[in-house]
């Protein structure tokens, strides 16, 4: 049944090339999108200037424009949204959820990485701030894909970065701010990222957002079944060819290949696309890799 109001939304860091991980959660939000009779957005996450690779958003855009994955509404910047970021945080601080954390990587090290108390020894000039989360702070979400997903947030993250000590936001802050600004209801992205979203459920609680529903699609694993090593992930999808990319993704997306059959161009492909869409088909593990992208 069309969900009222729906707002669904792709959301890429510039840092390389759009790939056949991203093209998988652009094209599956999209289609949950138009299968809901809903809205989809594109955010550009560039929040993250050392990572950032010169010229990649406007080359992802262009991909996308090219895979007919248009956004409905101007495409929204990270970069530009510095005063949003900074309201939530001081609200944070002020009520005393957030706080400005000293420690070091070598003191967090000792910690084992998780951060409970400040152990810093010595102020630093650039501290970093995080979100206070307390003991016993389990989150525990229903995935439409995934199924039902829960973390201990306090013992698998600890208190976690909002600002980082180079000044930069990060992402957790940034995403949740955003998602909430732009009215999202359904966030659909990869299942890399199945273990951030109780962070971000904990941080819409304390800022008193609205909690969107969440589907996190298979992961796109390399040709031996493991995790795409960094030169596969880097593998470009080419915009010439968006077609036998996009049937790729289709299939990893568990739907039915004979439904595109003979679809020619990228439109008639993602007309047929929307029509035979079931998103019960979506698989929550790994899709079987194919050998290689061909026509
Ligand atoms: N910008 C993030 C990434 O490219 C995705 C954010 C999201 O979908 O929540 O990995």
């Amino acid at each position: 049944a069309p969900a009222p109001g729906y707002r669904g939304r792709f959301a890429p860091s510039p840092t390389g090339d759009l790939h056949l991980g991203s093209l998988l959660a652009a094209f599956g939000s999209w289609l949950l999108a138009r299968h809901a009779g809903g809205r989809w957005l594109v955010r550009i996450e560039d929040l993250d200037p050392p990572r950032e690779v010169a010229g990649a958003a406007e080359r992802q855009l262009r991909a996308l424009a090219a895979f007919g994955l248009r956004s409905d509404e101007p495409v929204v910047r990270q970069s530009g949204r510095d005063a949003l970021y900074r309201r939530a945080l001081e609200r944070l601080l002020d009520e005393g959820r957030a706080f400005h954390c000293h420690c070091s990587r070598t003191d967090l090290a000792a910690a084992g990485g998780v951060h409970r108390r400040c152990v810093a020894r010595a102020p630093r000039p650039d501290p970093a701030v995080r979100l206070r989360v307390e003991d016993g702070s389990l989150v525990a979400f229903d995935d439409a894909v995934q199924g039902r997903h829960g973390q201990d947030v306090a013992r698998a993250v600890g208190d976690f970065v909002l600002r980082r000590a180079d000044g930069y936001w990060a992402y957790q802050l940034a995403v949740v701010v955003d998602d909430a600004a732009q009215g999202i209801t359904d966030v659909v992205r990869g299942a890399d990222l199945l273990d951030s979203t109780p962070r971000q459920i904990l941080l819409q609680r304390a800022l008193g957002l609205p909690a969107p529903r969440y589907a996190h699609l298979p992961l796109v694993l390399g040709a031996d079944g493991r995790k795409l090593s960094k030169s596969e992930a880097a593998l470009a999808l080419d915009p010439q060819r968006p077609e036998p990319a996009l049937r790729e993704a289709w299939r990893r997306l568990g739907q039915d290949p004979a439904a595109l059959a003979g679809a020619a161009g990228v439109d008639a492909l993602l007309a047929r696309a929307r029509a035979a869409f079931d998103p019960a088909r979506i698989p929550a593990g790994v899709a079987a890799p194919a050998p290689a992208i061909a026509d």
